[in-house]
């Protein structure tokens, strides 16, 4: 499998970075994740946006544009022409620093994996998600920085659960890997604090306007529990249902109506994808 190490295009096993690298020593740096399916990247534009925004937000010293990354990116998918699932995963490190604290030119790798795509019967049945109180650091950069969800996943598994549902302060955030929604009285709700803003997340958002009332807006774990209706969104997982928060059900326990709707739209709206 090939990867891109600084726009060499060199097979992953030769791909090196500095030992002194910021996000070796202090787990500073950025990273993206899209979908490749027959060779076409999903959402490409979007991703890229976000990861500029992150690398001018956290200060990393890129001297590469958007647009030569971009055509980059297409040439390592040709290269691997891979079948069936995959994604891209872009991380731009913090480069070697050898006051471990200034960033310098970064290092930026670009690699293409498989992934197998969640159980469908999580998709039929909904999911389960645990809360656990806790803060993401910086959490509107994509960091690479994935402490907490790697430690805890454990306990995640142990609990038979998916996702961890992070809340703080009163208010509900996102989970480790994924953003979060409710149905409350024909209204969709998602917070806005402590977020990252998901690309799916703006895709739903912009899905469900069309056909209902969206309000981005923070609110309580309680209320979320209350709910109708809860559904989680990422890269990878699309629109996945949540039937349980903490072991107890959400509303009957089935997956609802309106999650169908905006799952079988989403899904629409991916299918119909073409780059501009
Ligand atoms: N929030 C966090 C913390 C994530 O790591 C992710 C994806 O990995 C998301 C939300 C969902 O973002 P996206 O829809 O862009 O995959």
């Amino acid at each position: 499998m090939f990867c891109l190490l600084n726009g060499n295009l060199v097979r992953q096993e030769s791909a090196f970075i500095p030992v002194n690298d910021l996000t070796l020593r202090r787990g500073y740096g950025l990273f993206d994740f899209f979908r490749v399916k027959d060779n076409t990247c999903l959402y490409l534009q979007d991703h890229a946006d976000r990861l500029f925004t992150g690398i001018r937000g956290l200060n990393l010293v890129i001297n590469q544009d958007k647009n030569t990354l971009i055509q980059q990116i297409q040439q390592l998918v040709e290269a691997n022409n891979l079948k069936g699932a995959s994604g891209i995963r872009i991380v731009v490190t913090g480069g070697s620093s050898p006051d471990g604290f200034t960033p310098s030119e970064a290092n930026i790798i670009i690699t293409q994996e498989r992934f197998s795509e969640p159980n469908p019967l999580l998709y039929e049945n909904g999911t389960s998600i645990i809360s656990l109180e806790y803060r993401r650091e910086l959490a509107t950069f994509k960091s690479v920085n994935y402490m907490n969800a790697v430690y805890m996943a454990p306990e995640m598994k142990r609990q038979g659960a998916t996702e961890i549902l992070y809340h703080f302060w009163g208010a509900v955030s996102e989970c480790t890997r994924s953003n979060v929604f409710c149905i409350s009285n024909d209204i969709l709700y998602t917070p806005v604090s402590d977020i990252l803003h998901g690309i799916t997340r703006k895709r739903v958002l912009e899905i469900a306007s069309g056909i209902m009332e969206v309000r981005a807006e923070d609110f309580s774990l309680q209320f979320l529990k209350e709910a109708d209706e809860v559904f989680i969104t990422s890269t990878i997982k699309r629109i996945l249902p949540v039937s349980r928060i903490d072991h107890s059900p959400v509303s009957d326990g089935n997956v609802g109506q309106v999650t169908r709707k905006l799952m079988y739209l989403l899904q629409k709206r991916d299918q119909e994808y073409s780059p501009k």
